[in-house]
């Protein structure tokens, strides 16, 4: 009778498996199949238009089989406003941008964008919401049109100007040998940092979410070129709720409110100066972190 009750779990036991495996095939088709543009509540009701305020409760998340990423983690943010995120290496910055873009779902608590918790909104409706423009620029092989266009399906070529000039990409675009039909990536030309981060900003623009997740650069672009880069950053930011993962003195000093992040939560938060004068972890990073950057803003202040 063992012998032929262990093949049999075993057997069960792969059907399980098979089970499992054909319901997540399912789920993933489930996202390709679904059109673009649903404009509606998985309840029918027609999405109300979204304003951006984002409110985050006791976000508990974990990584398979890490410890927690996020652990009671609070923030509300209302509409059209700049929050900073600052904090250690590995404090949960990134893997709030993850959630918020719905690649990742929080094990336990609720995000809500205006007052709809997200994981009702469709995953079109959820990639509509934000436009991320990371650190280092993603570009693919193609031309500087299909590019940009990345940002928004059929967008047309009045659209996809007016985005690369607000981005200060349209100039240096027109220089180049083919314009808009120049060839970059692997075969094609090659761009600097700062022209590829203003691609990556006329992208985000042509794709006009209300919500705007930035990852600061940190590498160093000359101070033309952060002058530029800078200018359309402030465009892409006019009118959208952003969070930003600063390395920026300026950006903190600008931000509407710094959230201090530590071991995947909000420790503190206020502007900048309410925040130095609590003496926390705050005013020890600022310390640390950009002394040499302040600095130099006072030296150039007093010379
Ligand atoms: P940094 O400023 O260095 O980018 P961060 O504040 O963005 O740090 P996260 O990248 O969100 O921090 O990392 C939070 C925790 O989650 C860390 O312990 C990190 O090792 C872990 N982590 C991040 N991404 C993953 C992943 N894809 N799989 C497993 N663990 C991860």
């Amino acid at each position: 009778v063992q012998h032929l009750v262990y093949p049999l779990t075993g057997l069960a036991g792969m059907w399980g498996a098979f089970q499992r495996s054909v319901a997540a095939m399912e789920r993933v088709q489930e996202v390709f199949n679904e059109p673009p543009e649903t404009r509606t509540l998985p309840s029918g009701e027609p999405l109300p238009e979204f304003k951006g305020s984002i409110e985050m409760k006791d976000i508990r998340f974990s990584y398979e089989g890490q410890t927690n990423a996020l652990d009671r983690f609070n923030l509300m943010i209302p509409a059209g406003k700049v929050v900073a995120l600052v904090g250690p290496s590995g404090a949960g910055k990134s893997t709030l941008f993850n959630l918020l873009m719905g690649f990742y779902k929080p094990q336990t608590g609720t995000i809500l964008f205006d007052d709809q918790p997200i994981h009702l909104l469709s995953s079109s409706q959820l990639r509509g919401c934000t436009a991320y423009v990371p650190q280092e620029t993603y570009l693919f092989d193609g031309t500087i049109r299909q590019n940009i266009a990345y940002g928004k399906d059929g967008a047309s070529e009045l659209e996809l100007i007016r985005a690369a000039k607000e981005a200060n990409a349209h100039e240096f675009i027109m220089s180049l040998p083919n314009g808009y039909d120049t060839e970059i990536g692997e075969r094609g030309v090659r761009l600097s940092g700062g022209q590829k981060q203003r691609l990556a900003i006329a992208r985000a623009i042509l794709k006009d979410a209300p919500i705007l997740l930035l990852d600061e650069a940190t590498s160093a672009l000359d101070s033309e070129t952060e002058h530029q880069v800078q200018e359309a950053l402030d465009r892409l930011m006019k009118e959208r709720t952003t969070i930003v993962i600063a390395h920026r003195l300026s950006t903190i000093h600008h931000a509407d409110l710094i959230a201090v992040v530590d071991k995947g939560r909000v420790i503190e938060q206020g502007t900048h100066h309410e925040l130095l004068s609590k003496k926390g972890l705050y005013a020890r990073l600022y310390q640390i972190q950009y002394s040499k950057e302040r600095d130099e803003l006072e030296m150039n202040k007093s010379g």
